[in-house]
């Protein structure tokens, strides 16, 4: 066991602050890796504040952060997938049981065992599993990934969870040339989405409730904006879309939104607020309409995802900032105020 520098949170309604947390040694199948950067994600700040509750409550202190790349400083005798000097990625898990048909099937994240980076139970040291806002961290090689050398790494750690959780629905149903997709929210999910469809050939539609973002939404690959208060505007896309991902993290109407589907038509739920959403029945039966949801992706198709972009030269834009910002980082993510991803330097971390 050894002690690692950290930013934490020690309540709901706590700033993030420096702090101390310990790490396990590196065992036979381990990484360790040196942070470099990570990404904010809303979930991120969901957690701190403990708005999942119901769901998934905060054990405090909380150590946030799951968009993770770094560098390998030592490995366990037995793994073979990295050396030290290499670069390497966590996303959002960092253990599962290994022996279930998800596991097996590569889709480790809806493991019934599955373990979270952070606030989940810690197998190795009792307590809770610590996130990515920390100089250091330990995992199984299996949950490491391999980063692409030509991606720009503050923009690449992003991809580690929003890029995933956008790509991974995607894929399972199809987008691609001839479809018309919908993005619901310019957030640092949905501008990954918006890469993502616009690379696959899809035709991108961008719903945003902040008029200043059209331009930007543009530059990043969508073909239409749509201003989502407009109703008229809105009316225009009545029943036309193949599928539309959805990446708000507040309340907002649904419903509205799948009275955009076309003929089964799907919308899919990425965005997790914290309060249940009402769904209109006709909606789904008029057009054999479906909804679901989405969680961030298995680590064969997040490597996938991390190529995908090393092949494209896709990243998340980001502003990158110092470790000593963050709590002014969450202040800004809940107005909306982000292009598109903060990305934390960890350096900074140092002078802590
Ligand atoms: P974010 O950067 O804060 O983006 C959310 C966007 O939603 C905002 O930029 C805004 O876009 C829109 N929005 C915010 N409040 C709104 C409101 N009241 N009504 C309508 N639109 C609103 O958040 P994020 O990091 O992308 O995360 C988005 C959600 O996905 C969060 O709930 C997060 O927890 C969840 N998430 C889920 C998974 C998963 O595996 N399913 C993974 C990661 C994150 P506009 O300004 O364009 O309107
Ligand atoms: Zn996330």
């Amino acid at each position: 066991m050894y002690t690692a520098k950290a930013y934490s949170a020690a309540g709901a309604s706590s700033p993030l602050a420096s702090s101390k947390i310990s790490r396990r040694d590196p065992a036979e199948r381990d990484v360790q890796i040196e942070i470099l950067f990570c990404g904010i994600c809303h979930s991120d700040l969901h957690s701190v504040r403990n708005e999942w509750s119901e769901f998934m409550p905060t054990a405090y202190p909380i150590v946030p952060g799951h968009e993770i790349v770094g560098r390998v400083t030592k490995v366990g005798s037995d793994v073979t997938k990295f050396k030290p000097g290499d670069l390497a990625a966590i996303g959002c898990m960092v253990d599962s049981d290994g022996t279930c048909p998800n596991c097996h099937a590569g889709l480790e994240q809806f493991c019934p065992n599955m373990i979270l980076t952070f606030n989940s139970p810690d197998r190795h040291l009792g307590g809770v599993t610590y996130g990515g806002y920390s100089e250091s961290i330990v995992v199984d090689e299996h949950f490491a990934l391999s980063v692409p050398a030509n991606l720009p790494l503050a923009g690449a750690a992003p991809l580690l969870c929003a890029g995933i959780t956008t790509y991974s629905p995607m894929r399972h149903w199809r987008v691609g040339p001839g479809k018309k997709v919908g993005v619901v929210g310019l957030g640092g999910l949905g501008h990954m989405a918006v890469k993502f469809a616009h690379a696959l050939g899809a035709h991108v539609v961008v719903f945003t409730t902040s008029p200043g973002k059209k331009d930007d939404a543009c530059r990043l690959g969508a073909d239409e904006v749509v201003v989502s208060r407009n109703i008229d505007e809105m009316k225009k896309h009545t029943s036309s879309f193949d599928f539309i991902l959805d990446a708000v993290s507040a309340d907002h109407d649904v419903s509205a939104y799948i009275s955009l589907l076309g003929l089964d038509g799907n919308l899919t739920l990425v965005g997790a607020p914290p309060k249940p959403l009402p769904v209109a029945a006709f909606g789904l039966i008029m057009g054999r309409r479906s909804l679901s949801g989405s969680a961030i992706g298995g680590i064969p198709e997040t490597q996938e995802m991390l190529d995908f972009c090393g092949e494209h030269n896709i990243t998340a834009d980001v502003e990158v900032i110092p470790i000593q910002k963050v709590n002014e980082a969450y202040s800004r993510l809940l107005k909306s105020d982000v292009k598109y991803r903060f990305s934390i330097d960890m350096a900074s971390l140092k002078s802590e």
